[in-house]
């Protein structure tokens, strides 16, 4: 089945990451001058900012804040190293709070020097911690699986399979699942693993952006959507599916994006929203 088409901006949701030149001040204000309608804030914009005000200044211009970006890195192999993230995963819980973001996602980590079942039982068990203060303060905790090509270091969670097994075990309805196309495109199981992570309630978040063909950087060559190999709009057509009415989060990180003008790259992501989406 064929999604609906995008026609309107009332479902676009930017991360400040992706137009990483602009503070959060000129983000909220361009964001809103194009006709966005939402944004997921990531923590360095915060810094030296009251995040109270930053809040109230975002929603006043009409945007919703739809997450906070990012919390996690729970496994190491040194105690006082996961004592370190768990801290400041309870700070970020606390700026979501001030800022009024209702999610913060989660790049759970992962730890080269141990296996990655440890990681993963650190990640389990760094989430069960905080998840008591998530609940009091009404945020909450998406896990976002990453790429396999990052479970060196920056995730044991891989698939949404596995998201959705560690949700399922947390048990709160303060967990939930991110999903992002551009971590989860390549798996056979996807279609039948949002359904799952619809039916039991964790589908919190959808990211879009695309896959470069050939892929430069690692990290820092993530494509607009309609410039790579991604099924986007079937993924959407998915999550849609699943009962997901909230943003399409477009979060791309590229330094060949940043380099350009940011204004006439944001009037891109619109249209490839639009077209790609
Ligand atoms: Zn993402």
């Amino acid at each position: 089945m064929n999604p609906k088409p995008l026609t309107d901006l009332s479902q676009l949701c930017i991360h400040t990451i992706t137009t990483k030149p602009w503070s959060i001040e000129e983000a909220v204000k361009n964001f809103t001058n194009a006709g966005v309608c939402g944004i997921t804030v990531w923590r360095d914009t915060l810094d030296g900012r009251n995040i109270r005000k930053t809040g109230k200044l975002i929603r006043d211009s009409g945007l919703e804040v739809v997450s906070l970006a990012r919390g996690g890195f729970f496994p190491n192999k040194e105690k006082s190293k996961r004592k370190e993230a768990i801290e400041d995963n309870l700070k970020a819980i606390e700026e979501a709070h001030e800022l009024g973001a209702p999610i913060i996602v989660l790049v759970c980590g992962a730890e080269p020097a141990q296996s990655l079942e440890e990681s993963r039982k650190q990640i389990h068990d760094g989430i069960a911690e905080i998840l008591p203060t998530a609940k009091k303060a009404g945020v909450k905790l998406a896990i976002e699986p990453l790429h396999p090509m990052y479970a060196d270091t920056r995730s044991a969670i891989n698939t949404l399979g596995q998201a959705n097994d560690m949700a399922c075990e947390l048990n709160s309805p303060f967990v939930g699942v991110a999903v992002d196309v551009y971590h989860l495109w390549w798996d056979p199981d996807l279609e039948q693993e949002i359904k799952r992570c619809g039916s039991s309630g964790h589908l919190m978040a959808f990211h879009v952006c695309d896959w470069n063909v050939p892929t430069n950087h690692f990290l820092l060559d993530r494509g607009l959507m309609g410039e790579g190999c991604i099924p986007i709009s079937k993924i959407r057509s998915w999550v849609e599916e699943a009962g997901f009415t909230g943003f399409n989060e477009v979060e791309i990180f590229s330094e060949k994006f940043w380099r350009q003008d940011q204004a006439k790259f944001l009037n891109k992501i619109i249209t490839a929203y639009k077209e790609n989406t």
